[in-house]
């Protein structure tokens, strides 16, 4: 059975982009993934070591280039 453990709050990181969730880590056999607690088929890292910078990367909100939505109007 997969294990959850609570990342500590000192730690920063990104909520999972597609609920807000913060991450949780689930430990399977020794190895370790940084995980949405709510649905397993949000992003999560590869089985490993613990790589909270993998998650935030991914789950960083970018501003798509080519935003029609921006505010700056080119003159
Ligand atoms: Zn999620």
């Amino acid at each position: 059975m997969a294990q959850f453990i609570e990342i500590q709050e000192n730690i920063f990181c990104e909520p999972c982009k597609e609920c807000g969730s913060r991450p949780v880590i689930e430990q399977i056999k020794g190895a370790f993934s940084v995980r949405c607690p709510k649905d397993a088929s949000h992003y999560k890292t590869k089985a490993g070591l613990f790589n909270i910078d993998d998650w935030n990367l991914k789950n960083r909100a970018h501003v798509p280039l080519g935003n029609a939505k921006n505010p700056k109007k080119a003159s």
